[in-house]
């Protein structure tokens, strides 16, 4: 299958059904909803797996559309790549992210970055300028990459996430496990934490390899001293499990949904804080 990627042709006709409708609906709404201001952060709790106290948070973009209703991620992130808006769409998620830092004292906020965001030669100035400018220390702000951010440009990729540790902000690897050649990313950078991606987590419990694949990741992490995160915790025994295989954070439905900030300052509030 051809990857959806910059430039690529789309052509729309009458033959094209519903599904394909929407997408040119999306993509021509994108540029209305930038200048609209009608996208914005919610974001969702990482906490310590054995003590559950929150450490941090994931950003996560949502889009609500006057006419298209709530479109999800999977949807407008993907229009905004191929339409050129990503690069907009992830400068605006870093400043609302560090806003919200200033709000969340002791509080680690994460933040999705596009593989097309670090082909930017200027990105990770970006991201120091962003923090400068929001009087937020860098090490509060972690940027979370997938394996996909190698494919195009390997080399410049590993550079800028480099620089990006010069910068001074934590790297993650997203939806580790589900790339094509996860170790060779871990041997080509030093990654502060990896995500173990939630199709594992999931697995967890029933009759299948994912234990011992979440518990291979979580010993060669810890051999290579990265944090370890499941990601999509959604019940006590997959909370049970992470922690016996001595995963540092978990996060998912079990501990929260993602939420605006004020619902999260909200929920925050008479919990335990690092
Ligand atoms: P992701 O980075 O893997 O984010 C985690 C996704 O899993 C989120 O979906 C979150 O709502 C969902 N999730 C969290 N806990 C659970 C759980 O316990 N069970 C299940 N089933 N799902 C859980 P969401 O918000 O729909 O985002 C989907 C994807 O869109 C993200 O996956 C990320 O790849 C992308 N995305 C979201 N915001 C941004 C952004 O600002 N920039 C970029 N480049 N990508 C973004
Ligand atoms: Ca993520
Ligand atoms: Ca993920
Ligand atoms: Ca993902």
């Amino acid at each position: 299958a051809k990857r959806a990627g910059r430039g690529r042709a789309v052509v729309y006709g009458p033959a094209l059904g519903e599904a394909s409708r929407r997408m040119s609906q999306i993509e021509v709404a994108l540029r209305d909803g930038l200048r609209n201001g009608q996208f914005h952060l919610h974001f969702q709790p990482k906490a310590e797996a054995l003590t559950l106290r929150t450490i941090g948070v994931e950003a996560l973009m949502r889009w609500n559309h006057p006419s298209l209703g709530t479109v999800s991620p999977g949807e407008f992130i993907s229009a905004a790549e191929r339409c050129g808006f990503i690069n907009e769409l992830g400068e605006l998620a870093l400043r609302e992210a560090a806003r919200a830092a200033r709000e969340l004292p002791n509080l680690t906020v994460a933040v999705n970055v596009s593989p097309l965001q670090l082909m930017e030669a200027d990105f990770p100035e970006r991201v120091r300028r962003v923090l400068a400018e929001a009087g937020v220390p860098p090490e509060r702000l972690e940027l979370e990459v997938t394996e996909s951010v190698m494919l195009d440009d390997a080399r410049g990729a590993i550079r800028r996430l480099h620089a990006l540790r010069e910068v001074g902000v934590r790297v993650a690897l997203d939806d580790f496990g589900t790339g094509y050649s996860s170790l060779a990313y871990l041997r080509a950078f030093p990654f502060h934490t990896l995500k173990i991606d939630r199709s594992f987590i999931h697995s967890l419990g029933e009759q299948s390899n994912a234990h011992a694949i979440v518990d291979t990741i979580v010993h060669m992490a810890r051999a290579l001293g990265m944090r370890t995160v499941a990601e999509g915790v959604e019940d006590d025994i997959q909370l049970a499990a992470v922690r016996k295989m001595r995963c540092d954070e978990v996060q998912g439905y079990l501990i929260s949904r993602p939420m605006p900030l004020d619902r999260l300052k909200a929920w925050l509030s008479g919990r335990p804080v690092q």
